[in-house]
């Protein structure tokens, strides 16, 4: 039991977006139905929403936000 995990929630798949709005970078996390990449600008709490397509979508791992 070496293993301890002080974060309270589980590991989740993230991705890499830049925030045109402050031109930065930053990960945003999946959410609860798996439907899409959601989260928000960390300078300037810009909402931002990546739907998942998986019939032949992009498999791109790396998006833009606006
Ligand atoms: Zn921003």
């Amino acid at each position: 039991m070496a293993d301890q995990d002080a974060s309270p929630s589980p590991q989740r798949p993230s991705v890499g977006v830049h925030f045109k709005c402050c031109n930065i970078y930053s990960k945003i996390y999946i959410n609860h139905a798996a439907t899409a990449y959601t989260g928000h600008c960390p300078r300037c709490a810009c909402p931002i929403e990546i739907p998942i397509v998986e019939n032949g979508g992009s498999s791109s791992k790396f998006f833009s936000g606006s």
